[in-house]
């Protein structure tokens, strides 16, 4: 285990299994090391148990240019404020750094949000999607339309086969969504989402009358957003350029919330009282920039978004802003250059 010292210099560290407001064990404090953590499980709420040993945490930092040039991301959500509240860094980073994306939802949040009745509450949720894509530089929205907190009475496969075709359709390279495996998520939206996104990785083949449609496809990398709560985690993504674009993402989700016009409302409630709060600043846009960036993402994010602040997950690697993932992507092999080192003519 190398020290903190030199993990800043080359980002690697030990994976860890991360609970809610943990900082990672192996790097707070000086030189502390994974296993030392264990035996501090009230300060770190890490237990040993659930690290997994064969696996490194990853710092993905800002890239110059456009190194992502080609690729296509899908960011699959089940409701319209998934995606800006845990992963709006993350997309428009990757969308500044080259690719193109696609934002999906699978429900039509018919349980959430306002309107004087439940039809006008689902169009508002609609045209925020489409205002939460559009402020992350997504191409398109595919709503799957199915009802909402009630994924679990669809059939599993209809939702595969769905997203095994918008795979082949977009020929989508790269994921970002819910955890399919994370424990204790009440929402069944969520982990349905999830697990028929992970059943569409596996399904390269399956469904073969599409393939006179569509090409084969299949994604190489995914991004699993993370949660209050033990879950695994192997990659913290520094967002420090794309915070101010994650927050536009968050001010367009206005019905839903948790932000949207949530600052200015405050702002009004506070000056109805004689009160006011300095870091919301002086008109409605201001409020509601400041009550997403500075509240919502840091101060109260656990409560507003359960999840930890944005801010206190980069801190113990020296990033501003960042944002935390169970990443898998693809595992290099080994065969060819054991080819190159041992094979002999015949
Ligand atoms: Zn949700």
């Amino acid at each position: 285990m190398m020290n903190r010292k030199d993990f800043l210099k080359t980002g690697f560290a030990a994976g860890v299994f991360l609970g809610s407001s943990a900082h990672t064990p192996a790097l707070v404090g000086d030189q502390r090391e994974a296993g030392d953590a264990g035996q501090d499980l009230e300060k770190y709420r890490f237990h040993p148990h659930h690290r997994f040993s064969n696996d490194e945490l990853v710092i993905e930092r800002e890239q110059a240019g456009r190194p992502h040039e080609g690729k296509i991301l899908a960011a699959i959500q089940p409701h319209s404020d998934d995606i800006p509240i845990f992963a709006g860094g993350l997309v428009a980073k990757l969308i500044h750094e080259g690719y193109k994306g696609y934002l999906i939802r699978t429900t039509n949040d018919d349980a959430a949000g306002h309107g004087t009745t439940r039809a006008e509450s689902i169009l508002n949720d609609e045209r925020d999607t489409q205002a939460v894509a559009k402020a992350l530089g997504l191409e398109k929205v595919y709503d799957l339309y199915y009802r909402n907190h009630n994924l679990h009475e669809v059939n599993m496969q209809e939702i595969t086969a769905r997203f095994v075709f918008l795979i082949r359709m977009l020929k989508i390279d790269t994921i970002i969504t819910y955890d399919p495996w994370a424990p204790y998520d009440n929402n069944p939206d969520h982990y349905i989402t999830g697990r028929a996104v992970e059943a569409a990785y596996t399904g390269r083949w399956d469904y073969p009358e599409q393939l006179e449609v569509v090409e084969p496809h299949s994604i190489s990398e995914r991004y699993y957003f993370t949660r209050r709560g033990p879950q695994y985690i192997n990659r913290i993504v520094e967002i420090t350029s794309h915070v101010d674009t994650k927050v536009r993402a968050n001010m367009a989700n206005v019905t839903q919330g948790p932000g949207g016009n949530s600052g200015s409302l405050l702002r009004r409630r506070l000056a109805e009282k004689g009160l006011k709060l300095p870091i919301l600043g002086d008109d409605d846009e201001a409020a509601d920039f400041n009550y997403i960036k500075h509240i919502m993402l840091d101060l109260d994010s656990e409560q507003l978004r359960l999840t930890p602040s944005d801010k206190h997950v980069g801190e113990p690697f020296g990033l501003e802003w960042a944002e935390r993932y169970y990443y898998r992507g693809p595992v290099p092999s080994k065969l060819d250059d054991y080819i190159k080192k041992t094979a002999v003519r015949i």
